[in-house]
């Protein structure tokens, strides 16, 4: 017997697939073992810790029909679920497992294990109810002090940003090893509690490179990069990869590109290799910053180092140029790829072609992706449909959105109705947009009114604008920027009383805005502008060269300032300064003006949506100044040449 229970564990380790699996669970029942235990829990196990497609539901499977589950079944199968992408499976399978104490009248204990596991689960769905349920009954059980489960208890709460909860935790336990230190510290910075964070850290006896990776990456995303620097350079003797990456990521993610390739330079020196996930890291950065040039270098390194075959590295560089509206060299990366693209290079391509306004070539993309056999998911539909919205193709947009129902089965959702109604409001045909709303089967949210809000202000319609902000209200989900606004609106319309009183509603409400700020990147260094901001040499620098530009575009471009226009998108902080004149893109623009020599491309990134002034300013600096501008706003690229704009004017 005991022959046969090994010739049977050595025939699992073979199996690499479902089928040969099966066949082996076959040949159990047919030798009677299929209640054995030990065999059992073997079988589950590999189905756990295996890549096997769908074997954990097989698993599921074979637990659900064993005659006699112990408590090593149960934590193997709720674990293979807590790590798995759909965590909620492990919380079915643990009350499966108090269910079958009650019916088979057996006990099966949850031990530690199991509740280190189920309570993982509970975090990575950030659910604090189920989470405090779990932690009533670890306590039942004797356990919540045991180390396993209160370390996992920190980091539950610690996802739920329950500070004080994961505090609670780790002060109950009688002996925390570096392991629960380092998850409580986690947790302070998760919460954003930088200064608990710092105590608990010096408190700790015996620190370790984690801890000391934990305290860089709080400092560097609490945007204190001197703190940061200090630990790097003066109290980590022996650094690791994590430790390297961190600092260059931080770099980037704080606007020290300079900083950030130095040290990713150094990093190679020391005989490091940077890691896969560390370059995409960085690649991704630079995307949300627009670092376009730095982007470039690491472009550069990758060709070099051979990480040019990696595909996760190919479509982290592809979003890198798309999002630096660099739509030339996204072409590039994208068609050069190597290997078969995945369905992460085409959507991204569609995305990068759809923000740049390139509505028609991004369709044709996702047709050549059907062509190849990929299916196109939730996201590519995103992209589809926002290609279709921002090139006004209103007809084809309705089309892609039915085909996604009834070719792929993918049932819409928030993103996908808002950009539907984003498509009938651009498109100006606001009646349908609200017909779409009330048809939807599900219960409009805020984003989907404030989407018509938007399209009310660009079309001007007063009516469908106070319903939606109605609707925002009845969601306790309006914001300054949505009476901002309606009052726009209002004044496009002429109706100053009711100006008026949406302001003194606004300022009763004391609803904060958000200053607006433009970055842009000269020479590899990045620099953000903010209206209003203190005055320094680049600042002064800024507006000395904005006054010769703005007077260039008066004499040679005829250009008048557009109060009104302005105001009709979005007021922000910045239009309390004297007005438009002085608007944080404008500052970035003249600035970029002033240090790039010719021929080459400005590039901006701005926080919020460009004002039409703005806008108009860059056409004319396109056009009498011989640059070209690319201007990422909140919701789309604007690439200005020769006084026109890739957006047509509509955005
Ligand atoms: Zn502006
Ligand atoms: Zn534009």
């Amino acid at each position: 017997m005991a022959d046969h229970h090994h010739l049977i564990l050595s025939l699992l380790q073979l199996c690499k697939t479902l089928k040969p699996l099966k066949q082996l669970h076959t040949h159990i029942i047919k030798s009677g073992l299929q209640s054995d235990q030990f065999i059992t829990g073997n079988l589950i196990l590999h189905c756990t810790t295996t890549l096997i497609t769908n074997a954990l539901h097989y698993a599921h499977s074979i637990l659900h029909y064993h005659p006699n589950p112990d408590a090593f079944m149960y934590n193997t199968l709720i674990r293979g679920f807590t790590d798995s992408n759909n965590p909620h499976n492990s919380l079915t399978t643990f009350i499966n497992m108090q269910r079958n104490n009650i019916n088979n009248n057996i006990i099966i204990r949850p031990d530690s294990f199991t509740f280190a596991f189920v309570i993982k689960a509970a975090a990575s769905l950030q659910c604090f109810n189920t989470g405090i349920q779990l932690h009533s009954l670890a306590i039942t059980h004797g356990l919540n002090t045991h180390l396993f489960v209160s370390t996992t208890l920190v980091s539950l709460y610690a996802e739920c940003e329950e500070i004080g909860c994961a505090r609670k935790v780790f002060d109950e336990m009688p002996q925390p090893n570096v392991v629960a230190w380092n998850a409580v510290i986690t947790a302070c910075l998760r919460c954003f509690d930088l200064k608990g964070a710092e105590i608990l850290y010096n408190r700790m006896p015996v620190r370790d490179m984690v801890s000391k990776n934990i305290m860089v990456s709080g400092y560097m995303k609490a945007g204190d990069v001197f703190r940061a620097k200090k630990m790097f350079f003066d109290e980590m003797a022996v650094k690791d990869e994590v430790s390297w990456s961190t600092m260059v990521v931080g770099f980037a993610h704080n606007g020290c590109f300079n900083e950030a390739f130095d040290l990713f330079v150094k990093y190679r020196e020391v005989g490091l290799r940077p890691h896969e996930v560390s370059l995409t890291g960085i690649l991704s950065v630079c995307a949300q910053a627009g670092a376009f040039e730095f982007g470039k270098m690491l472009h550069g390194y990758i060709e070099k180092s051979g990480f040019g075959s990696i595909m996760t590295i190919n479509n982290a560089l592809l979003d890198t140029y798309a999002k630096c509206g660099h739509v030339e060299m996204a072409r590039l990366v994208f068609n050069r790829m190597p290997g078969r693209k995945t369905i992460v290079s085409w959507t991204t391509m569609v995305a990068g072609l759809a923000m740049q306004g390139y509505g028609e070539e991004a369709l044709e993309i996702f047709n050549q992706m059907e062509g190849s056999g990929i299916e196109p998911d939730g996201v590519t539909f995103i992209s589809v449909l926002y290609a279709c919205s921002h090139a006004g193709l209103v007809e084809h947009g309705c089309n892609y959105f039915s085909m996604m129902k009834t070719r792929y089965n993918i049932e819409p959702t928030f993103e996908h109705y808002g950009c539907m109604v984003d498509l009938y409001g651009r498109g100006g045909e606001l009646e349908k947009a609200r017909d779409f709303i009330t048809q939807m089967p599900v219960k409009p949210n805020a984003i989907i009114w404030r989407t018509l809000l938007g399209a009310c202000s660009i079309h001007g319609n007063v009516n469908l604008a106070e319903l939606a902000l109605k609707k925002l209200a009845e969601l306790d989900q309006d914001d300054s920027g949505d009476h901002v606004l309606l009052s726009n609106i209002y004044a496009v319309a002429g109706n100053w009383k009711n100006v008026a009183s949406v302001r003194k509603s606004m300022n009763s409400q004391r609803l904060a805005k958000s200053p607006g700020w433009s970055m842009i990147e000269v020479d590899k260094v990045m620099y953000s502008f903010v209206a209003g901001d203190e005055r320094n040499e680049v600042v002064n620098e800024a507006y000395t060269y904005l006054k010769t530009m703005m007077s260039r575009l008066r004499v040679e471009g005829g250009y008048a300032p557009e109060v009104v226009g302005s105001v009709l998108h979005d007021i922000e902080d910045e239009e309390k300064e004297n007005a438009v004149v002085t608007h944080s893109e404008k500052l970035a623009l003249a600035f970029g003006l002033s240090r790039l020599c010719g021929g080459k491309v400005v590039r901006i990134v701005k926080n919020l949506r460009v004002c039409k002034d703005c806008h108009t300013v860059m056409k004319l600096v396109s056009k009498i100044f011989r640059v070209e501008i690319v201007l990422r706003d909140r919701s789309r690229f604007h690439s200005f040449s020769d006084g026109s704009c890739s957006c047509r004017d509509y955005w």
